[in-house]
């Protein structure tokens, strides 16, 4: 009974789910092989909308329209609930839960009537949970940084899911939202750690100036499902040299190589 019940409950938790078929990042379990080693995997090899991607600067389709994106990330009504694009602060209530997966650090939110949200063409999306990846996925005119960070978001009515994705480059100084994720990060697999501090999500984890990229793409992990909206955003933020070999000692090269676009636009929007 008890199988039965986690069983409904990973179904529901969907794109949360960390999945137990053994891939890696390397080796002959690698991003290479990924759509051999399990049927539901197949995607991996077949897709053609996968991710990540190189956003070539010359190919990207710019539009002079502008189309907002609103990030209200809010965890009580009677706070603050301000846009991406104002000066944003919000912030994560403690018990926010750290794990290392053996694939990625990762945060999810866990907060059964959580408000937080995307807004964008329309439609809502709810933050499951963001994570790392070191070095960056995707590029810039073939160009790494040295992280990334995607927030996974899902239209709770749709089921469709909506990825930010920011790059995080090196700055001179410490960035104070790292330093809290970084002092309660596990080393050890599987092991969860909660965040007993507020962490201040937008106004160090997400760029000032929101001119972002958009396509079409997918989970850069097995299953590789498709269907995803991915907004990269153009502007990176910034964190310590030190920061950033502390994640990268924990992520590890933790990165798909990217895709092929198979025609795929990527368009670029300033807010
Ligand atoms: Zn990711």
């Amino acid at each position: 009974m008890k199988v039965k019940i986690l069983l409904v409950l990973l179904s529901i938790i969907g794109v949360n789910t960390s999945y137990a078929a053994n891939w890696s990042y390397s080796g002959a379990n690698g991003p290479e092989h990924w759509g051999q080693l399990d049927a539901s995997f197949a995607v991996c090899e077949t897709g053609k909308q996968q991710t990540p991607i190189n956003i070539q600067l010359s190919q990207v389709k710019k539009n002079s329209s502008a189309l907002p994106i609103a990030i209200n990330y809010t965890f009580n009504k009677d706070k603050l609930t301000e846009t991406l694009n104002g000066e944003t602060t919000f912030t994560f209530p403690s018990g926010k839960l750290l794990t290392y997966n053996g694939h990625t650090l990762q945060i999810d939110v866990t907060d059964a009537a959580n408000d937080d949200a995307v807004f964008w063409q329309n439609s809502a999306y709810h933050l499951l949970q963001f994570h790392f990846h070191s070095p960056s996925e995707h590029l810039v005119d073939g160009k790494t940084y040295p992280l990334e960070i995607h927030f996974v978001n899902e239209n709770v009515r749709t089921g469709k899911v909506l990825v930010l994705g920011v790059f995080i480059a090196e700055g001179k100084k410490d960035n104070p939202t790292l330093t809290e994720i970084i002092k309660d990060a596990p080393t050890s697999l599987e092991q969860s750690n909660s965040i007993d501090t507020n962490i201040v999500l937008a106004e160090h984890l997400l760029p000032p100036n929101s001119a972002y990229f958009a396509y079409m793409g997918s989970l850069t992990t097995p299953p590789c499902t498709e269907g995803f909206q991915w907004i990269v955003f153009k502007n990176p933020i910034y964190a310590s040299k030190q920061q950033i070999q502390a994640l990268a000692k924990i992520l590890q090269d933790n990165v798909r190589p990217v895709q092929k676009l198979n025609g795929r636009v990527v368009k670029e929007y300033k807010v």
